[in-house]
């Protein structure tokens, strides 16, 4: 069988179109929602990340700002300028782009952000937020592959899911979602046995491990939903995801291609948090 390809690309402008709508609306209340990204040092990917989580911004009103430091800025100058941002009413989102240099600890970092500017949904209270099923925000990658899953109509209760990887950014974020819409949820890592196996009985497999095409034909159920959310650059600069597209298409149901799957809902979804955030701040009450 040949799957159905869900395409990010198509799913996230009609998201990105609607967050446009709704932030003219906010503009008409006197309200611009804004987002700062800090990024520190000159990461290539992060780099390319930042600029077009910017772009993206720029596209759909909303007020976006840079904060590029260098790769040796100090901890205190860091938490210092998150102290700023965290106060200043123009920012409604604060984008702390990961990872960090090793000098400078992400969970000090972190924990420094205003919970509730907080849009990638990483601050310890908003991690456990999620965990008991009420979220401030829904982390952006995890949020992006549920909506995936709404847009195409895919019911998710009672189903089995299987996760493969368990960071704190993806994996566990992902696995407690699908669990909280009751499908039955296996984590798997990489003291996993017969991983193949384990995968073989998702009917959602999500792929995020960050090993280029790692998950064959043979891992994955006739008619399986596969995501990958993986991004990994090949020698000759070419990107793919963590399945090996051409023989799992042949088997899934539905698939998500990389590029063009996963990546594009996940700058999606941080609009859409910092357009919650602009609404929260303006005193609506919204929820996710
Ligand atoms: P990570 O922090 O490196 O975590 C990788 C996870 O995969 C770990 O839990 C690891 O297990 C597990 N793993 C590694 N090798 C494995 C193997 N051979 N078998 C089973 N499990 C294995 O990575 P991440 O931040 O979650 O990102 C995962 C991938 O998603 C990367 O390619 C990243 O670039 C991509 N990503 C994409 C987006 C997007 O917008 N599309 C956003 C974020 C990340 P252990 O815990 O046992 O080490």
């Amino acid at each position: 069988m040949a799957g159905v390809v869900m395409d990010g690309r198509v799913i996230s402008k009609e998201i990105k179109e609607k967050i446009r709508k709704e932030a003219e609306a906010l503009r008409g209340q006197g309200v611009v929602p804004g987002l700062a990204a800090v990024l520190v040092g000159e990461n290539p990917a992060s780099v390319i990340y930042v600029r077009n989580k910017r772009k993206a911004c720029e596209e759909s009103g909303i007020y976006s700002e840079g904060h590029y430091l260098s790769q040796s800025v100090s901890q205190g100058k860091l938490l210092d300028l998150i102290e700023r941002l965290n106060k200043d009413p123009k920012i409604h989102g604060i984008l702390v782009q990961l990872p960090l240099p090793k000098h400078l600890s992400a969970d000090l970092i972190l924990n420094s952000l205003a919970p509730f500017k907080d849009v990638d949904g990483l601050h310890p209270y908003n991690i456990g937020k999620l965990m008991m099923g009420d979220p401030v925000f829904v982390p952006c990658t995890p949020a992006g592959v549920m909506t995936m899953l709404d847009y195409h109509s895919i019911v998710v209760e009672g189903k089995t899911a299987v996760v493969v990887g368990r960071s704190n950014l993806v994996g566990k974020p992902v696995a407690l979602l699908l669990m909280h819409r009751n499908a039955t949820v296996t984590v798997c890592h990489s003291r996993t046995q017969n991983l193949p196996e384990v995968c073989r009985r998702a009917d959602i497999l999500v792929a995020a491990m960050g090993k280029a095409r790692f998950v064959t034909g043979e891992m994955v159920k006739e008619g399986a939903v596969v995501i990958d959310v993986g991004i990994n650059r090949l020698a000759d600069g070419s990107l793919v995801g963590d399945v090996d597209y051409e023989a799992v298409a042949k088997r899934a149901g539905w698939i998500t291609p990389v590029p063009g799957g996963v990546g594009p809902m996940t700058i999606a979804m941080l609009l859409q948090n910092t357009l919650l955030s602009a609404k929260r701040a303006m005193g609506e009450t919204v929820h996710r």
